[in-house]
């Protein structure tokens, strides 16, 4: 059981020092460790879920939690924590209602092993953690400048549904962004355009909004499903269909989309201006109900319906 303690110190709004959980204990960050024959560390055999907290209320968080088990499903990995008690300990890293947002961060391991071998032993004995992370206020002014994008192979595996924490093709295509200037890089597989490195992707295609359909190529997001539920409730014309590179790059609107940084428009891409070089109408509207979403949530979760 995670007791609930101390929250660090507040800097400027901002809260540092917060505890971490690990394996049902609240710890400070520097006493939490595991051992190095852990195999979330030797091979990647782990999965995670990132989750905002809005003004003090997780956002989608059963959702989340719906996800993780498609994960630990898919690499079979028995889920070492009930949904109470996963809830208790996404719970213990934050206070309701506080004014800053946060993303929480979860992660389980299948767990350290005396040998390191490849085959899967048969008792697991894994490992938990989860730490709060402030999440930067959302800045309209940024949200409407929007971001450049580069293109680049997508070099990944074909399981990419699955949330594991193999990501050193994201984290070196993040890197290639940076070096060119820009702030993600969307990936193309056989000619077809997948996501970004930690999104996913919409275009709008005259008029129509598009998304590449679920498959191994992508993550199902949890921001992505959103948007469509949005389209769909508001009656925007959209659709989940294969975007080829060259429908991309003659979009209107490009948007990506995760939990940490809801939905950004691509102004930039590979060099050229994505439309008019500026976020455009239909990502106003999605922006505009998405923040209304986040609006009800924190109002759900303000008088005590918390999912
Ligand atoms: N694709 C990838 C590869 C990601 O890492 C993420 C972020 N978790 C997403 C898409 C967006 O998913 P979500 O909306 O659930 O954050």
């Amino acid at each position: 059981m995670a007791a609930r303690s101390g929250h660090g110190h507040a800097v400027a709004g901002v809260k540092l020092n917060l505890p971490v959980y690990l394996n049902g204990q609240l710890l400070p960050r520097e006493q939490a460790c595991l051992p190095i024959t852990d195999r979330g560390l030797l091979f990647g055999d782990s999965v995670y879920e990132v989750i905002p907290v809005f003004s003090g209320a997780a956002f989608c968080l059963q959702q989340h939690l719906d996800r993780l088990q498609r994960s630990l499903d898919a690499i079979g990995l028995p889920n070492p924590l009930s949904r109470s008690a996963w809830l208790e300990a996404i719970a213990s890293l934050y206070q309701p209602g506080e004014a800053s947002d946060l993303a929480i961060y979860v992660q389980v391991t299948r767990g350290a092993y005396p040998t390191r071998a490849h085959r899967i032993p048969q008792e697991t004995n894994p490992n938990v953690i989860a730490f709060a992370s402030p999440l930067p206020a959302r800045d309209p002014d940024r949200a409407n400048r929007g971001l450049r994008a580069i293109t680049q192979a997508d070099i990944r595996w074909h399981r990419c549904d699955i949330k594991s924490t193999n990501l050193l093709p994201n984290v070196l295509a993040q890197s290639e962004a940076q070096h060119q200037q820009a702030e993600d890089v969307i990936f193309i597989r056989d000619g077809r355009a997948m996501e970004g490195t930690s999104s996913n992707l919409f275009i709008v295609l005259d008029g129509l909004l598009l998304t590449p359909p679920k498959s191994g190529e992508i993550l199902p997001g949890i921001t992505r499903e959103l948007v469509l539920d949005l389209a769909r409730d508001a009656a925007i014309a959209h659709a989940e269909a294969a975007i080829d590179v060259t429908e991309l790059e003659r979009a209107e609107e490009i948007w990506l989309t995760s939990s940490t940084r809801e939905i950004v428009s691509v102004v930039q891409l590979n060099g050229k201006p994505v439309g008019e070089g500026k976020p455009g109408p239909h990502w106003q509207r999605m922006d505009q109900l998405y923040q209304a979403a986040k609006e009800r949530n924190r109002i759900k979760a303000l008088s005590g319906k918390v999912e």
